[in-house]
């Protein structure tokens, strides 16, 4: 465990710190001089810290100048040693947590080994939880999907493509769309939309119809929803007579009429709903992230047209589905295992 690994820095006090691997011969900390039946004798000054669960420090003592405890009996011993346990007993399987190293994982109060296996045991549930998801999705059981991506004139910018697919990926919708603006060549670097592909497509206006009937009543999955969904909400405002991404706030303060405008808007938007395949799809990879306590998001693999990233969506939705729920994962569990 120590091989390779840095001193710790030194405490406060600019004594040295340990792990417990790490402490220098005949230091002791004071619960183990007292099993030994002494105490640090008066005066005497700790020699460094023994750290243990995370970032307790415990003082060390040398043990050649620690003096005898005044002696107790036996029963009376016995029970401080019990409360010793006790203070430093792991919850999880009663082994002394001072004989860990600091847990990687940032399970309070647990041991290493049990820090461990709670993380892996949440893993493992978690991806269950999204293969049944995918499942029960794709069995109609959780009411209307539609899979569905945008591409756009910028990042955050106007429609320039919009697709939706059934959950099997199969065409529902899929249209270049004008976002009566320049395209901007980062975006079009990406998705290889040009301005004179738009420039002939209808605008959101022209299709506004059409999409309300093929998006009531169900809900749209989307690789990463946060984008894609105020994409479609700016469209509406702006459909309903608003400046390009004028905001409800905006709206409101700019007087009554702005803000009739905004609830029409928002009242589309009410009409269906919206779900994030990437949010499930990073459960279900289980990609565990310690720092952030979650699943790092996976890119979709798609080519960037609207239509084909939800035919790739189609099928991240489909081997989730095919998946077995309870074993081989593939993702940073076994990466992030102590060393
Ligand atoms: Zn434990």
């Amino acid at each position: 465990m120590s091989v390779g690994k840095k001193p710790l820095p030194p405490a406060p006090d600019g004594l040295p710190v340990y792990r417990p691997q790490e402490v220098p011969p005949g230091l002791l900390h004071k619960t183990a001089l007292g099993e030994k039946g002494l105490k640090p004798a008066a005066g005497q000054k700790p020699l460094g810290y023994l750290r243990y669960y995370r970032d307790k420090l415990a003082p060390l003592y040398q043990e050649s100048v620690a003096v005898p405890k005044r002696v107790l009996s036996a029963e009376h011993r016995a029970k401080l040693q019990q409360a010793a346990a006790r203070r430093f007993a792991c919850p999880g399987c009663g082994s002394d947590m001072r004989d860990h190293p600091a847990p990687p994982w940032g399970v309070p109060g647990r041991c290493a080994d049990c820090a461990h296996r709670t993380v892996e045991q949440r893993i493992a549930a978690d991806r269950a939880e999204a293969v049944t998801w995918a499942q029960e999705v794709i069995a109609g059981a959780r009411g209307a999907y539609l899979l569905g991506d945008t591409e756009t004139a910028w990042l955050h910018g106007p429609l320039c493509e919009l697709a939706l697919t059934d959950i099997r990926g199969r065409r529902v919708f899929s249209r270049l769309i004008n976002p009566q603006a320049d395209i901007h060549p980062d975006a079009q670097a990406i998705h290889g939309i040009s301005n004179d592909m738009v420039r002939d497509a209808p605008t959101f206006a022209e299709l506004f119809a059409e999409l309300s009937a093929l998006l009531a009543g169900t809900r749209v999955l989307f690789w990463n929803a946060d984008y894609d969904v105020p994409v479609l909400r700016r469209e509406a405002v702006r459909h309903f007579g608003l400046p390009w991404s004028t905001t409800g706030h905006a709206a409101q303060s700019a007087g009554p009429t702005a803000a009739h405008r905004y609830e029409q808007a928002r009242q589309w938007m009410a009409t269906w709903d919206s779900e994030c395949l990437m949010e499930w799809h990073a459960q279900f990879w289980g990609a565990f992230d310690p720092q952030e306590w979650n699943y790092r998001w996976q890119k979709l693999g798609g080519d960037h047209r609207a239509l084909g990233d939800c035919r790739t969506m189609a099928q991240r939705l489909a081997e989730m589905s095919e998946a077995d729920s309870g074993s081989s994962r593939r993702g940073a569990a076994t990466k992030h295992r102590r060393p």
